[in-house]
């Protein structure tokens, strides 16, 4: 079986909001890179920036790679890019490893890793954890699932990219704890905002809200880092798609289902999260799911920095 050479040679499809960064902190780690996009102005983006080999398919990035990685919108983009008409799959040599970085649908996973086995590839699920800012750093939470060859062949290449790289187990459980964790991050940002919102009508100010939750046992990663950030600052702009929040809260009740879980608040997030998704329409940044809680409030959070209560 082919293994990779010290320094092997990697490829990267899907240039977005989270690609980008993270291809190139691949070529900060002097890895050769080549990538490629289904937006031609993305690859002209990348390769400007970082040097990395612009190629204009799927197919022709994996003939370049020891390890092809993915970090697409979903597990149907994957599945086209390396089943469908770009075939990238045909093109990789046996003995290769498929990083696949999205945040994708376990069982899915699944059935990929098995064609992909039955033609000598491992294929790993590797979702991250982190946001655009902690890609741009190199400093990524990363989450690895499948098998050991397959870890040991790409870990200095997910150590460019992550600080933290967690085995999860066998192939596909890395996709499902992504999922697990956008349910949390979800239902932590949701419950927040409704707390500032209740607070806010009762006369307190939500900035200073932000100030005592982030000191007390409230705190979340949303009250720390998103609230006054894109919150109340109204900028609506921390680089992770609502339509991207929606799918993984599908992916989490989807394993719920099959594993036979109750999980009605979990069900009641993903409701409320898809109605914000209807209500506001697609391609919002997910941090405008507070001006749905608005809208049912019948309020906008405002960031004075009022003090007391008025009741
Ligand atoms: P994005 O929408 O910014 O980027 C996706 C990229 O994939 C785009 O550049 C798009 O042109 C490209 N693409 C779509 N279809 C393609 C195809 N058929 N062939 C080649 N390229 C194609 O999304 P993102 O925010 O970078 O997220 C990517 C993945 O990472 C998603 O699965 C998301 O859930 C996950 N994720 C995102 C964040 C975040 O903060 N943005 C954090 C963790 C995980």
């Amino acid at each position: 079986m082919h293994t990779p050479s010290p320094s092997p040679s990697i490829g990267f499809i899907g240039l977005g909001a989270m690609g980008h960064p993270m291809a190139a902190r691949i070529v900060s780690g002097r890895y050769s890179l080549a990538v490629t996009d289904a937006d031609p102005a993305r690859i002209a983006e990348c390769v400007q920036e970082t040097g990395a080999t612009a190629c204009s398919s799927p197919a022709e990035v994996a003939a370049r790679s020891d390890i092809l990685i993915t970090m697409l919108p979903s597990s149907a983009v994957v599945k086209t890019v390396l089943f469908g008409s770009d075939d990238a799959l045909a093109h990789l040599k046996h003995g290769a490893v498929i990083l696949e970085m999205s945040s994708g649908v376990p069982n899915m996973t699944r059935e990929f890793a098995q064609l992909a086995a039955e033609r000598s590839i491992l294929m790993m699920d590797a979702p991250v954890s982190g946001g655009v800012a902690r890609a741009r750093s190199g400093e990524l939470a990363i989450m690895v699932g499948g098998p050991d060859e397959g870890f040991s062949n790409s870990k200095p290449v997910l150590q460019a990219m992550g600080s933290s790289i967690i085995r999860t187990g066998s192939i596909g459980t890395a996709h499902a704890m992504k999922a697990l964790n956008n349910l949390v991050s979800a239902g932590g940002f949701l419950i927040g905002i409704e707390a500032l919102l209740i607070g806010q009508k009762f006369g307190l100010d939500p900035s200073l809200m932000v100030d005592v939750l982030n000191v007390s046992t409230g705190m979340n990663n949303s009250t720390q880092k998103k609230f006054k950030q894109f919150v109340l600052s109204r900028r609506f702009d921390a680089g992770f798609g609502l339509d991207l929040m929606v799918k993984d809260l599908g992916i989490a009740l989807g394993v719920a289902n099959a594993t036979d879980t109750p999980v009605p608040f979990a069900g009641l997030c993903l409701d409320l999260w898809a109605s914000a998704q209807k209500v506001l329409g697609r391609g919002q940044d997910h941090t405008a799911v507070a001006r749905f809680a608005e809208l049912l409030a019948g309020i906008e959070l405002n960031d004075e920095q009022s003090t007391g209560a008025k009741a």
